[in-house]
């Protein structure tokens, strides 16, 4: 059982080690509450150290001898039946992660069914995976490649989407023949561990998946610096990204790095303003604008600037801010104290750059919001592209509005940042959109959408300072957890020495 109850009040949830549930070496845990209302204690979690990572990575290594060599639609057959199992369970587990995170009902259904989506499409490539077979250029020689799995792989996740983002790495992992170490941001322990839960009564076998939960330099570190440990799938922030990648380094694992963004939603002359309205507020505000992917920037062409700023505004006033378990709630709070101080002081230098607050502004700490981290939409409009509130990741309900004259210095605008993740247009004009396609550094692009909302069956991942050239989610994922090995077979009888040896005609 994963958890024991303490006392009458607080629940206590284990680490999954080698198929068992226990508590950390350390003998301490710590505390997840609920954002919304922090008198809400959603359980204490194992505080654990580098010596319960190192036991996690000790069963994830005997188990690989076994698991490689399980056939892969075998495999999958389990995963098939965690993928029933989370649809089954999809409204409590959906409860269970606003209550820990924050995010409206409608967007922790969404999250887990992602993790519904990803199961199923990525259980399938257990009949899959394809190789190549092609011709030598030798006579009676075969020659083709396979995926091979990698070995032991570190799952490192954020907490904005807490099941989702766990299901496109430890999947992908799995149906390659991996086994895996799984580390969760401190801020959402049981939507990870509600996750592992349903793939052990899945019947994956024991040390195939191990869970450990616990802060980053602790138990993340221990990760990075193991020689067992063949892959690393890292998502965060792209400063945590480059110390992931530093420590992983020296042993030359995979590194897999799925960083930070600072996206845009571009609106020109001939644009459909409502719709665009409603792109930008659901780019902009939905998860509270905590998504890799949220539209926290808004270049609007000088034509149309005053109409869709007048509205866009009245519409990111008129939104309901609360609890994300009320239905009627349409941005939950921030995730964290310390999420809510970096949106106040975003908003205190964007105010101190000069540019002009168009509404918001504020945290919200009275009546209803007393003891959550709520802070009100907020826009800024007259965003020069250069200032800070337009070059970084604010990572809460704060748009960037910025007018511009033209496609082309939208274009530029919309790039010049350090990120690569998304970017969106608004247009009628099917050649500037096929234009923009091409021409944004980004690794997602969306006609007349906003820039969130992507599909499993994608490859997911950007350019820049947001990745490191690998993507997940689609086929792409498999690149991360498989080896190629290129496997040629003489049937001739005698030595053939490729490039040297001519066949004859
Ligand atoms: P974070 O970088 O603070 O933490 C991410 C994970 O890394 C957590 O599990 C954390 O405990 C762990 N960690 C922290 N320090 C570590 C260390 N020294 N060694 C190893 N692990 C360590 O990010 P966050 O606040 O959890 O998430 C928000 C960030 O994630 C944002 O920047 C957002 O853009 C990014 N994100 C990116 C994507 C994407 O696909 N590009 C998706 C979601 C979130």
């Amino acid at each position: 059982m994963p958890m024991r109850t303490a006392t009458a009040k607080t629940t206590t949830f284990d680490n999954f080690i080698d198929g068992a549930w226990v508590p950390s070496a350390s003998g301490d845990t710590f505390e997840n509450r609920n954002p919304a209302n922090t008198d809400d204690l959603v359980g204490d979690f194992q505080k654990s150290t580098a010596e319960d990572a190192a036991q996690a990575i000790d069963a994830a290594r005997f188990a690989y001898e076994r698991w490689r060599l399980v056939p892969a639609p075998r495999r999958a057959e389990l995963l098939f039946r965690a993928a029933q199992l989370i649809a089954d369970r999809k409204e409590s587990l959906a409860r269970d992660m606003t209550r820990e995170m924050g995010k409206v009902l409608d967007e922790t259904r969404g999250d887990v069914q992602e993790a519904i989506d990803m199961t199923f499409f990525m259980a399938g490539e257990g009949r899959r995976q394809y190789g190549q077979t092609v011709p030598s250029e030798l006579r009676d020689k075969f020659a083709m490649s396979i995926r091979q799995p990698v070995g032991v792989s570190a799952i490192i996740t954020p907490w904005n989407f807490p099941m989702a983002i766990p299901s496109w790495k430890i999947v992908p992992a799995l149906v390659c023949g991996n086994t895996v170490v799984f580390k969760p941001a401190t801020q959402t322990p049981l939507s990870a561990l509600n996750f592992v839960r349903i793939l052990e009564e899945a019947g994956i076998p024991r040390g195939v998946v191990n869970l450990v939960t616990g802060g980053g330099g602790e138990v993340g570190s221990a990760l990075l610096v193991s020689d067992t440990v063949r892959v690393v799938s890292f998502t965060g922030s792209t400063d945590v990204g480059r110390t992931v990648a530093e420590r992983a380094g020296p042993s030359f694992k995979k590194v897999h790095l799925e960083m930070g963004g600072k996206n845009v939603v571009m609106i020109m002359d001939d644009a459909d303003l409502d719709l665009a309205v409603e792109g930008c507020l659901w780019g902009g505000f939905g998860t509270t604008g905590q998504r890799c992917t949220a539209a926290s920037r808004v270049v609007v062409h000088e034509s149309v600037y005053k109409t869709f700023l007048e509205e866009f505004v009245a519409r990111a006033r008129a939104l309901r801010v609360g609890d994300g378990l009320d239905p009627k709630t349409e941005m939950g709070p921030s995730v964290s104290e310390g999420q809510l101080q970096t949106v106040i002081k975003y908003v205190d230098i964007g105010l101190k750059e000069g540019a002009k607050l168009a509404c918001g502004g504020h945290a919200l700490t009275t009546g209803p919001y007393a003891r959550g981290f709520f802070h009100e939409p907020t826009i800024f409009a007259d965003v020069a592209p250069s200032m800070r509130i337009a070059q970084e990741e604010i990572f809460g309900p704060v748009v960037s509005v910025i007018p511009c004259r033209s496609f082309e210095e939208a274009v530029a605008i919309g790039n010049g940042v350090q990120y690569g993740l998304s970017a969106s247009i608004y247009t009628r004009d099917m050649n500037r959109a096929f234009s923009a396609m091409r021409d944004m550094d980004t690794g997602i692009f969306y006609v007349n959408a906003p820039t969130i909302g992507a599909e499993v069956h994608l490859p997911f991942g950007g350019t820049k300072a947001t990745g490191n050239g690998h993507r997940e989610a689609g086929t792409a994922a498999l690149d991360v957890f498989s080896e190629w090995k290129s496997v040629y077979v003489d049937f001739s009888g005698r030595l053939q020495r490729a490039q040297i040896d001519t066949a004859d005609l």
